[in-house]
């Protein structure tokens, strides 16, 4: 028999929000349907670099704080119970960040960002020459020691023992398997839906031929959603911001420790146990264009090869670009459209969606299920958007 708390889900956009989402509905017990228009996945939720940024629930005030604490927590506990479910490991670790500045705008920032994390309790440790060094001696070759030259140019070095990092490839891999485990519909290369509405309210997902009609509806399509749910009235405007990565591939590199994230100024290595390292990643208002550049690519090579001997040694192996999702105000929109309480939006979370994912399911599941929530959605309402706004943005 049908189990009366049952609710026919339709969420549109399988990114790691959607797919997330459809995990959490799925435990729930909701009978979940899943439509992408391409692979589960494959946009920027595969591009990223899979940074987990350290957090304290203890001391989150603004609900920004609270929905990254309580994300970074649920990222321990996921990552354990999606391999439970599928035998996937995502590589989740607490491997620490080393934040190094050069130049004094680098040391500006990087002091406001001490200021920010020793306020919310984060630990931090202001590293010396010799520390900066040890943590950086990873990336030495044998013949090729540039970390010897690199830090006596760092001003300022930092260690953030609780920042982290999971494999996202492996993470969506893990979510896909648990979904289809516990009965989600999944409908990869399903076409470009469309919304239907009649008096306001969405009344189903057209696809092609198809139609998918639920008892509530998400949307998580990414810098797509703005379009999406344009047949709703609802403006929500979004910037889509590109970001190019190159992948080194590392023989011999260090088993067995930690190997952190460096962060060296605006770019970041991140270095994966299976001895891959990520460099990147650019910032770039180009429209919905995700094509690598030569230009950008090269750059952050130079940077990447300046900084380790290892990578200058290293195999590169290729470059990607993804598309970030932004909003008008640094803030993602989670929550209802409009007032039928059957549908909701959850995206436009910009550099953090990754990180934000776990939270975002569980808060927006629970604000469907009407359960008490814990985390305010309030800054991230929908309908805070103005048509001012809208025009400055656009
Ligand atoms: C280079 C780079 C590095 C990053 N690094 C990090 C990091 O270290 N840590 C972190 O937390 N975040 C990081 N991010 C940000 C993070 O990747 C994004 O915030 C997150 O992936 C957004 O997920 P999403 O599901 O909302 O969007 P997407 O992954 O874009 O998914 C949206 C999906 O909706 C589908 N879709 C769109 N329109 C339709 C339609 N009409 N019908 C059906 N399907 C549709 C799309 O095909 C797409 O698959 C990074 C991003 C980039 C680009």
């Amino acid at each position: 028999m049908e189990n009366p708390k049952t609710k026919r889900t339709v969420i549109v956009g399988g990114g790691i929000i959607g797919l997330s989402l459809a995990y959490e509905l799925a435990k729930r017990k909701h009978a979940v349907v899943l439509l992408e228009q391409e692979g589960f996945g494959e946009k920027a939720s595969w591009a990223g670099a899979g940074i987990l940024p350290p957090t304290c629930r203890t001391t989150a005030i603004h609900p920004m704080e609270c929905l990254e604490a309580i994300s970074s927590e649920l990222h321990e506990h996921w990552a354990e119970e999606l391999k439970d479910l599928t035998g996937i490991d995502n590589g989740f670790r607490k491997c620490g960040g080393l934040y190094i500045a050069r130049s004094a705008g680098e040391v500006a920032a990087l002091i406001g960002m001490q200021f920010e994390w020793e306020s919310r309790g984060i630990p931090v440790e202001e590293l010396n020459f010799q520390e900066a060094h040890q943590r950086l001696a990873f990336l030495n070759s044998g013949e090729n020691a540039l970390v010897d030259e690199i830090v006596p140019t760092i001003s300022k070095a930092l260690w953030v023992p609780s920042e982290s990092q999971f494999s996202n490839p492996a993470h969506i891999a893990a979510l896909i398997s648990a979904c289809q485990s516990l009965g989600v519909m999944l409908h990869e290369h399903a076409g470009k839906c469309q919304v239907q509405v009649e008096n306001g309210s969405v009344v189903g997902i057209s696809v092609g031929e198809d139609k998918y009609i639920g008892d509530q509806y998400f949307f998580t399509a990414g810098p797509w959603t703005e379009k999406l749910v344009q047949p709703l009235g609802v403006a929500l405007p979004m910037q889509p911001v590109r970001g190019q990565i190159a992948l080194y591939k590392v023989d011999g590199l260090t088993s067995g420790i930690d190997l952190p994230v460096v962060n060296d100024g605006t770019r970041y290595l991140v270095p994966r146990v299976d001895g891959h390292v990520l460099a990147g990643a650019t910032i770039e208002e180009v429209g919905f264009d995700c094509q690598t550049t030569a230009s950008e690519v090269e750059e952050l090579r130079n940077w990447a090869e300046s900084l380790g001997g290892i990578l200058g040694d290293a195999t590169f192996v290729r470059s990607w670009a993804g598309l970030r999702p932004a909003t008008y105000d640094g803030f993602p929109y989670l929550g209802e459209l409009g007032h039928s309480g059957t549908a909701f939006v959850a995206t436009g979370h910009f550099k953090g969606g990754l990180h934000l994912s776990t939270g975002t399911a569980v808060a927006l599941a629970d604000l469907a299920e009407g359960k008490q929530l814990t985390v305010d959605l309030r800054p991230f309402s929908p309908a805070r958007v103005t048509c001012h706004q809208v025009s400055e943005i656009k």
